[in-house]
């Protein structure tokens, strides 16, 4: 079992499996043009599966696909199909464009949660933020994915002076369809242009969300990042994923895995284990593992604590979202 100082015990690893994507979001994706990985720096699928086995013996229970845009990868579904014989549950956060492509995969994967990130509910809002005009594709493959029984979570990331415009017509969606939607705090990385002054808080989105609605609170599941909520009567929910002003780095069982085969042990560190390069020298990565959860902060990846309103952006150390893998 990997356990850490802080005694928290790490089973769930998100593999990142391209820094590549199909949208441009300029909270992910600094600049339009970054390059991205050349082929032989990344991971190769076989690669991929026998981390991802020392990281199963170690203890993991939980394999989440992410990226850069995890569907674009070459050779998803072998990936996918590879490491569903795992002995883990596995799922995925995806902006949902390609759902419908591998739609029988993700079935036949026995995945059956899905985070879908839309930040928006309106078409020329969402061309806008992600410079792609795919909104109908994605909505269409929300759908897909609810018809054929899965629970989906959308990720909606909240920033100030945008989210408030669609707060309510989000919470409104989950009237009527069985989705989850989770407002997630701003967070800075590398070139995001990261101000607290964008921050939009989850007590700020609550109080307007209460002056329309009655709700309730519900249970959170252990290590979840998510505070969940319920309006009185709708079939869905939602949630606040309050990292900037209530941490929950005191349950943390995340570790990361960058496309590159760089293990991370907190979204905000900024020291990485060259897993990949020490396999490819034949060696043994499990002691990599086993001293990055030794060295992994209480808080924050030891980059900042205090209240989100004195984070100096510029002062932080660490990839941007798109190479680190959300
Ligand atoms: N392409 C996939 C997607 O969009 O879901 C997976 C990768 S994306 C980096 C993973 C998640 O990180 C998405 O839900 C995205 O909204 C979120 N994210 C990216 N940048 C963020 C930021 N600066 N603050 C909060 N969430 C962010
Ligand atoms: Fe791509 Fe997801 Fe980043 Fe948007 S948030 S640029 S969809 S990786």
């Amino acid at each position: 079992m990997l356990i850490d100082k802080h005694h928290r015990v790490h089973d769930y690893l998100r593999i990142s499996l391209t820094d590549s994507c199909n949208f441009r979001c300029s909270y992910c994706m600094p600049d339009e043009n970054t390059p991205c990985l050349p082929q032989s720096h990344l991971m190769s699928e076989e690669e991929i599966i026998t981390i991802a086995k020392v990281f199963v013996e170690l203890g993991v229970r939980k394999i989440r696909l992410t990226g850069g845009e995890p569907m674009v990868r070459k050779g998803f579904a072998s990936i996918l199909g590879k490491l569903a014989k795992l002995p883990v549950e596995i799922t995925m956060t995806s902006n949902g464009v390609l759902v419908d492509t591998y739609l029988e995969n993700l079935k036949e994967a026995g995945m059956r949660t899905i985070n879908i990130s839309l930040d928006t509910l309106n078409p020329q809002t969402f061309f806008s933020l992600t410079k792609r005009n795919q909104f109908d594709k994605v909505w269409k493959n929300i759908n897909l994915l609810i018809e054929n029984g899965f629970r989906v979570k959308i990720n909606v990331v909240a920033m100030q002076g945008m989210v408030e415009k669609e707060l309510l017509d989000f919470v409104r969606i989950t009237k009527n369809m069985p989705l989850h939607v989770r407002f997630i705090e701003f967070m800075p990385f590398d070139g995001n242009a990261w101000d607290s002054k964008q921050v939009i808080t989850s007590k700020q989105m609550l109080d307007r969300v209460i002056e329309e609605f009655d709700i309730v609170k519900l249970k959170d599941e252990p290590h979840a990042t998510a505070k969940k909520f319920k309006v009185i009567g709708h079939e869905g929910t939602f949630a606040f994923i309050t990292t900037m002003t209530e941490h929950f780095c005191g349950s943390c069982n995340r570790m990361r895995l960058t496309a590159d085969g760089k293990m991370k042990n907190c979204l905000f560190g900024n020291e990485e284990k060259d897993l990949l390069g020490e396999l490819r020298n034949g060696k043994d990565i499990k002691k990599l593992i086993i001293e990055s959860i030794q060295e992994k902060h209480a808080v924050m990846g030891g980059q900042f604590a205090k209240g989100y309103e004195n984070i100096d952006a510029g002062t932080l150390k660490n990839r941007s979202m798109i190479k680190i893998g959300g």
